[in-house]
């Protein structure tokens, strides 16, 4: 009999390893009661923080690359074991991630948030306004993750608030508090002020009390119903929100794709991660005419991959938690009584291992096709054409990615404007995640809001908008309204925003009527 993955005792929470219940690691449970102390601490140290050029708070953060790679071994040894996925899998999608993620604020956060002139529209600059847009930090961000990239979730959007001048409160899923504190741990090593980054331990009451604790903006990552409740919170205080969100990622396999290379891809997007991935691919639709290659070839691929507790040698580890593992079982047991086929895997155990399994001929209507499985389950549906194929992966509550799998990538792209989804990969699925110059976000209940890219920079920072006048002189809506003030007004307003020649030349007529100078000074 497995333990439970989490057990908190005596203010500890204590993790384990779902592929073999051992013990990994406890950590001391936050007090939700400090949570607001965590708030002043870090709102003190950010107003310095902000003073410095985002330069120099990159220059700042830019040796955690390096910590992160001397500590590569012990931390992706702990992301494995806490999230039971393959060590490789660990370094490829979490740490290697992040890694890029440094480089890339070190090298573009500087110019993305540089000041902007006052964009150059003639009828502001007519009006005598001239200045600067500038980008602000908010000031203090809350910043909370799931637990199946438990590093590179909490990391990436964290490092972005800082390098943009706020402080973080960050929190790991109670799943995942040991890999979540290494990021406490690295940054510990850098010379920041005192509380500019914190941590807090503990389950969902700990993440809702950053909500409520006065942050000024909070970045969540997580379920749906989650992202839901802390929108909610969030709204008490018109906090604003990032929220990323859930998937139900569809991948298209048109009738010229290179089938092998698809099935390929699909496999590995749809399985990685134990398919506990916001991402994964969790529906495939295929040209009826290739169905039968494809399918056996992802059949084939799907058989052959290693499943087990050597996390150093297998490809597919086990569910991270018992809620995870009795949804996917309650998905496909569902799906198979209401007529799927099972062409791989299909029967759940040992332990909290979930075979990967391929499903065929699945009822569209079965929870497995509709709501979100976050497990290693491939169902794979023909479809007679590109239209229906996009009818049906838009025919969702989520819109994160979709995938289009095609030799024809001008067709792709034509195709991909169709599809409801934040991204759209050509000939590949997942991966633009770990890419950090792609924005990376969704749409419909998937959330909104970006992590990555110039737009995920932009997410840290509020506009703030400061202008001063050309020349000083009395602006002609001030107070000193007489009767002519309407009709000279009017004028000017048709001179500047009509169209008719006629309205011009009758408003230059009026406005030289009832022009004063007197007016200006
Ligand atoms: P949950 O929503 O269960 O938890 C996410 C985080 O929120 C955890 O740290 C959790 O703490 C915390 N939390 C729980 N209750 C509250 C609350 N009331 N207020 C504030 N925080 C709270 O998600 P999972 O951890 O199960 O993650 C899986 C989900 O994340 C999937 O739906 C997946 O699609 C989505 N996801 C989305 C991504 C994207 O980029 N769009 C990327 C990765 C995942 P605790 O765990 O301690 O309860």
């Amino acid at each position: 009999m497995m333990p439970s993955k989490i057990i908190f005792a005596n203010g500890e929470l204590i993790s384990h390893n779902p592929t073999n219940g051992q013990e990994v690691g406890r950590v001391k449970v936050t007090d939700v009661e400090d949570v607001p102390l965590m708030v002043e601490r870090a709102r003190a140290a950010q107003g310095e923080w902000a003073t410095r050029a985002v330069s120099e708070r990159a220059r700042r953060l830019r040796p955690l690359a390096d910590h992160l790679y001397d500590l590569m071994e012990p931390v992706a040894d702990t992301i494995s074991r806490e999230c039971g996925k393959p060590k490789v899998e660990a370094l490829s999608s979490e740490i290697f991630p992040t890694m890029m993620h440094i480089n890339y604020l070190a090298d573009k956060a500087a110019r993305t948030l540089r000041d902007e002139p006052l964009p150059d529209y003639w009828m502001t600059w007519l009006m005598g306004k001239r200045g600067r847009i500038v980008h602000r930090p908010y000031g203090v961000v809350g910043v909370i993750a799931p637990w199946n990239y438990p590093f590179w979730l909490m990391a990436g959007p964290a490092l972005s608030a800082l390098v943009a001048g706020n402080a973080v409160i960050a929190k790991p899923s109670e799943f995942t508090p040991l890999s979540g504190d290494w990021l406490r741990q690295l940054v510990a090593k850098l010379t920041l002020p005192e509380g500019l980054f914190q941590m807090a331990h503990g389950d969902g009451r700990v993440g809702a009390a950053i909500v409520k604790a006065g942050v000024d903006k909070m970045v969540f990552t997580g379920s749906t119903a989650t992202g839901r409740r802390v929108m909610a919170d969030a709204a008490q205080s018109l906090t604003p929100v990032t929220l990323e969100l859930g998937g139900k990622d569809a991948a298209i396999v048109l009738e010229d794709a290179d089938l092998r290379h698809a099935a390929t891809g699909i496999v590995w997007g749809g399985l990685t991660c134990a398919g506990q991935v916001c991402a994964s691919v969790e529906r495939v639709y295929v040209a009826e005419s290739v169905m039968e290659p494809f399918s056996r070839l992802v059949v084939e691929q799907v058989k052959a991959l290693r499943v087990g507790e050597d996390l150093e040698r297998s490809e597919i580890g086990s569910m991270n938690n018992e809620r995870q593992m009795a949804i996917v079982q309650r998905q496909v047991a569902e799906a198979i009584a209401h007529g799927a086929k099972v062409l791989a895997g299909g029967a759940a155990g040992p332990g909290w291992f979930f075979p990967p399994t391929v499903l065929s001929d699945v009822p569209p209507d079965v929870e497995l096709m509709r709501a979100e499985t976050f497990g290693p389950v491939l169902p794979i549906q023909p479809v007679k054409d590109a239209a229906e194929a996009i009818r049906l992966a838009n025919d969702s509550v989520w819109g994160l990615t979709a995938s289009l799998w095609t030799k024809d990538v001008g067709r792709a792209r034509q195709l991909a404007m169709q599809l409801n989804t934040g991204v759209v990969s050509i000939n590949d699925h997942v991966s633009a995640a770990g890419c950090p110059d792609i924005p990376w976000g969704g749409t419909k209940e998937t959330g909104f809001g970006r992590l990555q890219g110039r737009e995920g920079l932009m997410t840290f920072v509020t506009p703030q908008a400061i202008t001063h006048e050309a020349l000083p002189l009395k602006r002609p809506w001030w107070y000193g309204y007489d009767r002519d003030s309407y009709r000279l007004f009017a004028g000017l307003m048709a001179l500047l925003t009509t169209k008719s020649l006629g309205h011009k030349l009758r408003a230059v007529a009026g406005v030289l009527r009832h022009f004063d100078l007197r007016r200006l000074l």
